[in-house]
C-alpha cells in the first residue's frame, strides 16, 4: 500500500514523540511491504516564527492533499502572549475545521502493567478501565463568538457555546456506531440542568437512539460524571459529549490510566482522511531532554493504521510490540515503576520498533 501522511511535528516534545512513531511506521512498512511517503508540515509556534501564522494556508493545503496527518502537540510559553487567532493552538483548531474533523475518539484503557500507576484505588482499578470518550470537535463554545469590551468601566468577556442539531446528530451517530462495536452503551455527559445546547444535545440524541435499539443510554451531567469518573469509571463504555467538556473529561479520563503520555486519539470527519495525535500537550518542562512518553504517538499511528489505511493487522501489531516493550519491563519517566527499567524517549521508540 502507497500512502502519504503529512506529518505535522510542532512544538515543545512534539519532534522527539512523531520521530518514534516514523520509526515504528518505518518497521511496519518494511516488515509489511507499505510505502509510507511523509510530507513535513509547519503547524503552531514553529510557523508563527517561520512564517508568521500557526497555520499558513499551503500548510493546510498540503494536509488536505494527504490521505492522513499524524501530529505531535503545539504551544508552549514563547507563544502564550500572542493575542488569539495568532496563538499556535489556532492552528489546530483551523486544521480541525479545514479538514472537516468533527469528530475525536479519544480511548481510556488501563494497560494492567501500567495498573500501579492509576491514582485510584486498586479495589475501583480491578473492575477494569476500558471506555472511550466521543468528543464533538469542531463546534460548540471553542468555535462560538469570543469577545472582550469595555462596559461601566470594566472588562467584560463572553464566549458563545452553539450547537446546531446537525453537528448533534453527526457526532451522535459516530457514538452509537462506535458503541455498537463495543459493549454497547453510550452516556450522553452535559450540562442539561442549566444550558439550552445541552438540553438539544438531549432531544438530538433522543431521535439518534431510536436506530440503535440495541445500545444502551443513559444521561449525566457533566459534574456528577467528573466525580463517577473517579468512583467507578467501569461503568462507562462509549461517553459522547460537547467540545469543552470532552476536552476536560478526556484529560481526567487519562489521569485513571496512570499517565497522560500514553493515550492516542484520532479525529474523523466523513472521510477515511483523519488526524492523529496524542491527547497531550507539548510538555514544555520535558522538551529537548529526550524523556518524553512517545506510547501516546506510537498508538496513534496505529489508529491512522486502522481508522484510514484499514490496515488492522499492523495496527494490531504495533499495539502487540507496545505491550511487549511493557511486559519487558520497559518505562519512561512519567510512568516508572519499581523493578522496571527507565528508558528515553528514542529508547522507547527503539524498543517498540524491534519487537515489531
Ligand atoms: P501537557 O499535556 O503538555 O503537559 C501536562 C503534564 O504532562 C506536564 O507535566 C508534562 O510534562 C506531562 N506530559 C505530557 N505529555 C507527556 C509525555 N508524552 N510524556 C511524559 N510526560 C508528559 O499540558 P500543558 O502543560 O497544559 O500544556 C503545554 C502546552 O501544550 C501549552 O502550550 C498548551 O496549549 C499545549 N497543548 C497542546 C495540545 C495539542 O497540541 N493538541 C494539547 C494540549 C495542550
Amino acid at each position: 500500500m502507497n500512502k502519504t501522511i503529512a506529518v505535522i511535528r510542532g512544538d515543545g516534545i512534539g519532534p522527539e514523540i512523531v520521530n518514534e512513531a516514523l520509526k515504528v511506521l518505518d518497521k511496519i512498512a518494511e516488515q509489511y511491504g507499505h510505502a509510507f511517503a511523509c510530507e513535513d508540515v509547519d503547524m503552531g509556534g514553529v510557523a508563527i516564527d517561520k512564517w508568521g501564522d500557526p497555520l499558513p494556508q499551503a500548510m493546510l493545503d498540503k494536509c488536505l492533499a494527504a490521505d492522513s496527518v499524524l501530529l505531535g502537540a503545539v504551544g508552549g510559553p514563547k507563544w502564550e502572549g500572542l493575542p488569539g487567532p495568532q496563538r499556535p493552538e489556532k492552528g489546530l483548531l483551523r486544521l480541525r475545521a479545514g479538514m472537516g474533523l468533527y469528530s475525536n475518539l479519544r480511548p481510556a484503557k488501563l494497560w494492567p502493567q501500567l495498573a500501579d500507576a492509576s491514582p485510584l484505588k486498586p479495589s475501583i482499578v480491578e473492575k477494569g478501565i476500558d471506555f472511550l470518550v466521543v468528543r464533538e470537535l469542531i463546534s460548540g463554545i471553542y468555535f462560538g463568538e469570543h469577545k472582550t469590551v469595555e462596559q461601566n468601566g470594566e472588562q467584560v468577556a463572553t464566549d458563545v457555546m452553539r450547537y446546531a442539531e446537525h453537528e448533534i446528530e453527526r457526532i451522535g451517530r459516530i457514538a452509537f456506531e462506535t458503541a455498537m462495536k463495543r459493549r454497547k452503551k453510550v452516556t450522553c455527559v452535559d450540562k442539561a440542568n442549566v444550558l439550552d445546547s445541552s438540553r438539544l444535545w438531549r432531544a438530538v440524541l433522543h431521535r439518534v437512539k431510536e436506530d440503535y435499539p440495541e445500545v444502551e443510554y443513559g444521561e449525566m451531567f457533566v459534574d456528577n460524571a467528573s466525580m463517577q469518573l473517579v468512583k467507578d469509571p467501569s461503568q462507562f463504555d462509549v461517553i459522547v459529549t460537547g467540545n469543552m467538556f470532552g476536552d476536560i473529561l478526556s484529560d481526567e479520563a487519562s489521569m485513571l490510566t496512570g499517565t497522560i503520555g500514553m493515550i492516542p486519539s484520532s479525529s474523523l470527519g466523513d472521510g477515511t482522511r483523519g488526524m492523529y495525535e496524542p491527547i497531550h500537550g507539548s510538555a514544555p518542562d520535558i522538551a529537548g531532554q529526550n524523556k518524553a512518553n512517545p506510547i501516546g504517538t506510537i498508538l496513534s499511528a496505529a489508529m491512522m493504521l486502522k481508522y484510514s489505511f484499514g490496515l488492522d493487522v499492523e495496527a494490531a501489531a504495533i499495539e502487540a510490540a507496545v505491550d511487549k516493550a511493557l511486559n519487558d519491563g520497559l518505562r519512561t519517566a512519567d510512568c516508572m515503576a519499581d523493578g522496571c527499567r527507565l528508558v528515553s524517549c528514542s529508547e522507547m521508540g527503539d524498543a517498540i520498533a524491534a519487537r515489531i
